[in-house]
């Protein structure tokens, strides 16, 4: 029995299509040229149809849409279910999906439906050129090394990816591709689940991932007074306040605002990282920022790899001055200067 191309399966939420989907087409974009093979994005949701050109143009050449009114909030049962008979019909070779809350959800259960195996949280993804099996790349042993994991038997390959750890594709207006209507009887969908309400977890209300700009405060900050800087300087350059897993430890701000491999993975436009030296774990959750700005103390630190623009000094100096140029800045007092 063959099995053949790559499928990512898309996300939305209330009807409207989730950013992780282009994300996800991206990747698979990659491996499906690859493999000179096709790339498959699904869609379960009601009403979806109006982005079916939209996912074309950022990499996929088929979209299948399953749509159904009682698909249009996620229900593990009925999504599920439709993936099970949907990827046993289109037998696709690899199956990726986000390392959200639904995909988390999805893809343990599909995986041992198809009898395949998963690989969760996956920070790099790519062909073996000898082999052409899969290559799921994964923070393992306490996120000390970095694991390559191949699937030689079990088919489809599965994979989940971490939200944010790549760049959606430009839209290709010139792109061109199939869109496959699945429909299956409505008992299909019955479920004992119901959706009573959805509550907005405000604990977690903190837009590090979808903002712009990011500013990263670490341990070299010294106290939790002295972070306040941080959240200064970050709300003079409308960014989003990041923190090292240290800071987070210490009490000086809550979890949502850890960046890294047990926190989030964010991908803004600007990175500002300010005493923090730039472990692999911190790294992995920031590396994908399109300009990165450090400050530091130490030449040798870590994180200057990664820098775009390195400020070797001490943040004591460095950022108060920063502070009072963008505040002169905003009162239109910048009178240029030498
Ligand atoms: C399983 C696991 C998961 C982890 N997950 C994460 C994660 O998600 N995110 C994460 O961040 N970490 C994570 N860690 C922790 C990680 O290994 C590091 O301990 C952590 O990132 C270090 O935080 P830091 O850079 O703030 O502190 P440090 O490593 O102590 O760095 C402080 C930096 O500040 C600089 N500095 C000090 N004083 C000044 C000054 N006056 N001016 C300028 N610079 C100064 C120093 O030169 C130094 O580079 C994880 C660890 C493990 C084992």
């Amino acid at each position: 029995m063959t099995y053949r191309g790559v499928m990512v399966i898309g996300e939305q939420r209330g009807g409207k299509l989730h950013s992780v989907t282009y994300e996800l087409l991206a990747r698979g974009r990659i491996l499906a040229d690859k493999l000179s093979d096709e790339l498959s994005c699904v869609l379960l949701g009601h009403e979806m149809e109006q982005y079916a050109e939209g996912i074309i143009q950022r990499g996929a050449d088929v979209v299948y849409i399953v749509d159904d009114p009682s698909l249009k909030y996620f229900l593990p049962g009925p999504f599920t279910s439709t993936l099970t008979r949907l990827t046993r019909e289109a037998r696709p070779e690899i199956i990726l999906a986000a390392a959200t809350t639904q995909g988390r959800t999805i893809m343990p259960v599909l995986a041992a439906r198809l009898e395949a195996g998963l690989t969760a949280d996956c920070t790099g993804l790519d062909i073996d050129p000898d082999d052409r099996l899969l290559l799921q790349t994964r923070p393992a042993i306490g996120g000390n090394v970095m694991a390559t994991i191949k699937t030689p038997t079990a088919r489809p390959q599965m994979a989940t990816v971490r939200p944010k750890s790549a760049k959606p594709l430009p839209a290709d207006p010139t792109r061109e591709g199939r869109v496959i209507f699945k429909s299956y009887d409505k008992e299909f969908f019955a479920t004992p689940e119901r959706l009573i309400e959805f509550v907005k977890d405000t604990t977690q209300d903190v837009n590090v991932q979808d903002a712009d700009i990011v500013v990263c405060g670490g341990k070299g900050l010294k106290t939790r007074d002295n972070f306040r800087m941080i959240e200064e300087l970050a709300s003079l350059l409308g960014a989003a306040v990041g923190a090292t897993r240290d800071v987070v430890d210490l009490g000086w701000v809550g979890y949502p605002h850890q960046i890294g491999l047990s926190g989030k993975t964010v991908s803004p436009k600007l990175y500002v990282a300010i005493g923090l030296s730039g472990s692999v774990q911190h790294l992995a959750g920031m590396q994908t920022a399109e300009t990165i700005v450090v400050i530091n103390k130490d030449p040798d630190a870590q994180i200057f790899k990664v820098a775009d623009f390195g400020i070797v000094g001490d943040l004591f100096d460095v950022v108060p001055e920063l502070i009072e140029k963008l505040k002169h800045r905003k009162n239109g007092s910048n009178v240029r200067e030498g």
